[in-house]
């Protein structure tokens, strides 16, 4: 594979990192998107969660970071994380790295919503793609912020609750944890209620209250929702994978449309909306926003680095979606 896009942004006509991602990403230096080490050994992990599959659970990860301007894996001290793909034993298993990084930079570029910033890389030898993320968790010194997802804050354990753990909370829950525990709560709810409608748009199954986290630092008091991560369409790897991975309210609740249709629609998220306090106009504006930009997202999937295939099956998904979040 030759690069030709910016391996980040995926802008056309670079060989390597364009200046503004190696800005973001590697603090101005000129870092060679092809790794000098081969592909880590690692075991399969054999993920058993009650039937549920999540990619993040199967995907290895390991730490990386910056030696000059050159990468190297670490065991302690990462200012990043690479995910290899996962064995294949999903479908498309070599598409996961390029498909979390086109669904990280269509959230960030195209929603502006607050993604961890990422890239794909490739293994030296092999030239096999690898998705690479900044951590966001540590100050540039080191420090570490305080962090907790969703399940912990929530008292969620594998002990006390069982394998399905971080599926046992709804997305109106989260949105009630928030309030009680984030004064910003208007702001954020409009965070929330955005990328619960992104996961949606791009079939991200696997947002389950594991991968949503608040974080704390210095430069602000308050508990805010994190940076998002772990974001891919997961239904080209799992075609049979739920619509979301969370129930949307509490108490199992379901909206008329629901009942007739068996598949969310416009109207679950326009009720949710509501139910999580958010006012009308707002509403009605994100959900409207969200199916707005099928050029850009048909773009920049094209200037991806998904091969041929999976770039029609991704968009094809979009387009059902936009259809079903279109009000009747
Ligand atoms: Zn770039």
């Amino acid at each position: 594979m030759k690069i030709n896009n910016c391996p980040s942004c995926l802008k056309p006509g670079h060989k390597t990192f364009c200046i503004p991602c190696r800005n973001k990403l590697f603090g101005g230096k000129n870092v060679n998107p092809v790794l000098l080490f081969s592909k880590p050994v690692y075991e399969q992990i054999v993920l058993e969660q009650g039937g549920k599959i999540s990619i993040s659970g199967v995907q290895p990860k390991h730490s990386v970071r910056l030696n000059g301007s050159t990468l190297e894996l670490t065991e302690k001290g990462g200012e990043y994380i690479i995910k290899p793909q996962p064995k294949a034993i999903v479908n498309f298993a070599e598409q996961v790295p390029p498909n979390e990084h086109l669904t990280m930079q269509i959230a960030s570029q195209i929603f502006k919503l607050n993604a961890a910033y990422n890239a794909v890389v490739f293994f030296g030898d092999t030239f096999e793609p690898c998705y690479l993320t900044k951590r966001f968790d540590k100050n540039s010194d080191g420090i570490k912020y305080q962090m907790e997802d969703f399940t912990q804050i929530a008292g969620k354990t594998e002990e006390n609750e069982g394998v399905e753990y971080k599926y046992n909370l709804s997305y109106e829950e989260i949105a009630g944890i928030l309030k009680e525990i984030c004064s910003a709560y208007p702001v954020e709810v409009e965070k929330l209620f955005r990328i619960i409608i992104f996961n949606y748009l791009v079939n991200n199954g696997d947002a389950h209250a594991k991968n949503f986290s608040m974080i704390s630092n210095t430069s602000f008091k308050d508990y805010l929702l994190s940076p998002f991560y772990d974001l891919l369409n997961t239904r080209i790897h799992y075609p049979k994978d739920a619509e979301l991975a969370l129930n949307l309210f509490k108490n199992a609740y379901e909206t008329e449309s629901y009942k007739i249709n068996a598949h969310f629609l416009y109207e679950d998220f326009y009720q949710f909306g509501l139910k999580i306090g958010m006012r009308k106009n707002r509403v009605e504006k994100f959900l409207s926003d969200i199916i707005s930009e099928y050029n850009e997202i048909e773009n920049l999937t094209n200037n991806s680095f998904l091969s041929s295939d999976t770039k029609k099956l991704y968009l094809e998904y979009i387009r059902l979606n936009i259809n079903k979040l279109t009000p009747r």
